[in-house]
This record gives C-alpha cells, structure tokens and sequence, in this order.
C-alpha cells in the first residue's frame, strides 16, 4: 500500500509497532518455511530474482525479503511506533500511538489478519498438569516437556507441528477437524502454479455465492518442504501419528473427540479431487496438459472407530498446541465497523466508515487476498479508490484546493 500511495504522491506514515516483518520475527516457529514457492510472492515492482524461483523461503529469508521491500520502495516506516487508539476526529482520523498523536484524512488498517491464537474454550477445563501454547507460541520440540503432545487442529500449522514433533521422537495425536487437503505437485508442477494459473486465486469476493463462508475457509494442508513432499493425514499416519476426531470437550481428565474423523476427511478427499479435476479441465483446454499422467493422491486412511475418549494420563499425553486458527486483533479501534465476531464490516477493504480502509485479510478482493502475492493488486484498487475518495472531499470541502483543481 504504501508503494501504491507513493506511486500517487499521496503522503503517508506507516507505522509499525516492532521492526518491518514484526509476525514473521515473532510469530512463527524455527522450522518454518513459506508454503507459497518463491516466484510467488510478486510484491508491486518487487519479485524473486534468484536461482531457486520453485524453492521456498526460510523465516530468515522470508524477513530479508520484506525488509528488503521496505528499502527498496523507501517506505516512511516508524518502528517501534504501537497504535494505541483510531478514532474519528473532525473530518478524519485521529492516530494515537506510543511515540505520539497523528491527524490524518485517511486509515488504512493493515495490522494482520493474525495477531491472537484462537483457542477453544475447553482449554479451560484441561487438566493443571498439561503445558499448553499456541501455535504462536510453539518454537520447536526441544520447548516441549518430555512424553506425548495432542495438536489439535489438521490445518498448515497442526500438520507442520505435527509431523516434526512426531519425527522428534515423541508420540504425537492429531485432533482433526475440518480441512482442505491438497497434494504439493500435480501433473508435475507445483499445485500454487496451477491454482494461481488457472485464475482459481483471482476469483473476486463479488464473484462468489458465500463470501462469509469462504472468508473463514481453513488454511491449505500445504508445507514448504525442500523435497517437495506433500503432508496429508496419511503421510502422517505412516510416521506413527495418531489421528482423532475434532475435540470437542475435556471431562475428568479425559478428551472427548467427536466421532466426525471419517466424514471430515471424505469431505476433504471429494473438494481435492473437485479442485483436481478443475485442473485437468483448465490443463485440457489451455493446451498445457502435457503428457503428464495425473496421479490422484489415495483417499485418506482412518481406522474404523478412532477413539473418541482420550485419558491424558493414561496415553502418556503432556502437551496441548493448539493449532485452531488465528484472528485480528482490533482492540485499538475506537471506530464502530467491528461486527460481535471481531471482524471489520468492510466492502472489499472499503470500510463502512469514510477513509477507512483494510488490507491483508482472508478473501478481501480476491481469493489470494491472505497471501503476500495477493497484497499488490488489493493495494492498488484500494488505493485508487483512496485517492478518488481524498480527490473528492478536498473538491467539495476545500476552497484552496479547489481553486488549484480548477
Ligand atoms: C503461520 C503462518 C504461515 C503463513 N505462511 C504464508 C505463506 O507461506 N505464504 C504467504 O503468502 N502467506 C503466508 N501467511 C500469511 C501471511 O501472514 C500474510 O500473507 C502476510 O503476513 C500479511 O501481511 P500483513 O502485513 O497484512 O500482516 P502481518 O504480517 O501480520 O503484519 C501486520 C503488522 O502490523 C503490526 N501491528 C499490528 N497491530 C499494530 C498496532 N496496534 N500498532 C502498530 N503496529 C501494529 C504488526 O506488528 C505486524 O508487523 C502465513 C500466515 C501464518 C500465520
């Protein structure tokens, strides 16, 4: 945003509570690799040159890269600066921070879309003896308490935590709920390459029939490993991780799953191979179907009853990560456009609120909206309208303005 801004003379501050890249400093466990492959974090007028554009970035190289945006674009960043407080003033917006008060006509909230763990509420009721942390909070399996480790949640961060804790040594049981499974590669090339390809990530929030629903769709079983490997629930189960349905309650030390795991994972299977054969379909009739033949990755393996009661002390269980989503954090806001879920009510990043814009969050515009490839194209309808919306009010309210507009 702030390059499109510049890109139209609009004067702006950015202001940033840590250093630039503060979440991927802060928020991410050690082993963490961007799922997105390199080529595909295209920033406006910034990209991978490198020699490894399929390979995929490391948290260090991942800050590099965005720190390196920062400079190259010249971007007026004021680290260390917490936003405390937006209010309306006047005809805009009052900024209260840490290091001092801004006026400014317009706002555009690019805090994240993941600034809190989301954790259920029957992490009240786990028994004192059990560690539990976020996924936010989880570094790597050496933090970890000796004996088992329940994760609940089957989405990127539960199948990524799971499967290195698993590899560690200790005894991992995967809570799954809800999820959307896809393989790494398809008909040889990278399945971001082809959703990306295909037209699948431009979908428009107005050219869907549920964008709420689509809003709060689970992140993809995606990792960014250098071998390529994709991670599904049957690559999990081969290396010794036991799955379990959704949890949906602790009683006397006890979990209780939901006896859901079948019909998750079924539903899961039947979107891939929906989502696959919208590939071959795309792959057919622009000609670059290959001679590739498609191999379908095998329908998920379950066991025909999994548990649905867990003792925590008899199954050797020590830990809990709680890998159940994350949410923006809008307690500075002092705007009414925050719905009772904690969300802005907003019509593609317009804000119900005169100047108030957001960016960075699930399905803003468009499908890739929730990744930094998607960032530059929102920013640049955003930032259109912005610069229409400063254009008009100066015209209808500023007489010195208008007099040089005409
Ligand atoms: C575990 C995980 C893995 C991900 N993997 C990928 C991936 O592989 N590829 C991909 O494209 N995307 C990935 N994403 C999504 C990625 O986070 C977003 O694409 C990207 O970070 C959005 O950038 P942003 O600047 O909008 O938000 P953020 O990166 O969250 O940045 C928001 C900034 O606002 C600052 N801030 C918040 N509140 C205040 C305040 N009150 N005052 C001042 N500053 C404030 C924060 O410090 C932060 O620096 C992942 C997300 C998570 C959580």
């Amino acid at each position: 945003m702030s390059r499109c801004l510049a890109e139209r003379s609009i004067d702006h501050v950015v202001l940033e509570r840590g250093e630039v890249a503060h979440s991927w400093r802060t928020e991410r466990w050690d082993s963490l690799t961007l799922l997105t492959p390199n080529w595909q974090s295209r920033l406006p007028g910034f990209g991978y040159t490198g020699s490894d554009p399929d390979g995929f970035r490391t948290m260090v190289e991942t800050i590099d890269f965005i720190a390196r945006y920062a400079r190259a674009i010249a971007a007026p960043v004021r680290t260390h600066t917490t936003v405390t407080c937006v209010r309306r003033r006047d005809d805009g917006y009052q900024v209260v921070t840490d290091q001092g008060v801004w006026e400014c006509d317009t706002v555009v909230l690019a805090s994240g879309a993941c600034n809190v763990a989301h954790v259920p509420a029957v992490a009240n009721l786990v028994p004192p003896g059990i560690a539990t942390l976020t996924s936010m909070q989880y570094r790597n399996p050496g933090q970890l308490e000796d004996g088992g480790v329940l994760v609940v949640g089957a989405s990127a961060s539960g199948t990524q935590i799971a499967d290195e804790i698993q590899r560690s040594g200790r005894q991992v049981t995967l809570a799954v709920g809800e999820h959307v499974r896809v393989p790494r590669v398809y008909r040889g090339k990278d399945i971001q390459w082809w959703m990306d390809a295909s037209g699948l990530l431009d979908e428009r929030y107005d050219q869907v029939d549920d964008i709420v629903r689509a809003r709060s769709v689970p992140s993809l079983q995606l990792a960014g490993y250098p071998d390529r490997r994709s991670i599904d629930l049957n690559s999990l189960t081969a290396i010794g991780v036991k799955l379990v349905g959704r949890l949906a309650g602790v009683n006397n030390g006890k979990a209780q799953f939901s006896g859901s795991l079948r019909n998750v994972c079924a539903l899961a299977d039947l979107k891939m191979n929906r989502l696959l054969n919208m590939i071959d379909e795309w792959a057919a009739q622009s000609g670059v179907a290959g001679d590739v033949i498609p191999h379908r990755p095998e329908p998920t393996a379950v066991d025909a009853s999994p548990p649905l009661l867990v003792d925590f002390t008899r199954a050797g269980i020590k830990t809990i990560i709680w890998a159940t989503g994350f949410g923006p954090d809008y307690s500075w806001l002092d705007v009414p456009v925050v719905n009772p879920k904690g969300q802005i009510r907003h019509d593609g990043g317009v804000v119900e609120a005169p100047g108030l814009y957001l960016l960075g969050v699930p399905f803003l515009r468009r499908r890739k909206s929730s990744l930094i490839d998607g960032v530059g194209d929102d920013a640049r309808d955003l930032s259109a309208h912005l610069a229409a919306y400063l254009n008009g009010r100066s015209r209808s309210t500023c007489p010195e303005i208008q007099a040089l507009n005409a």
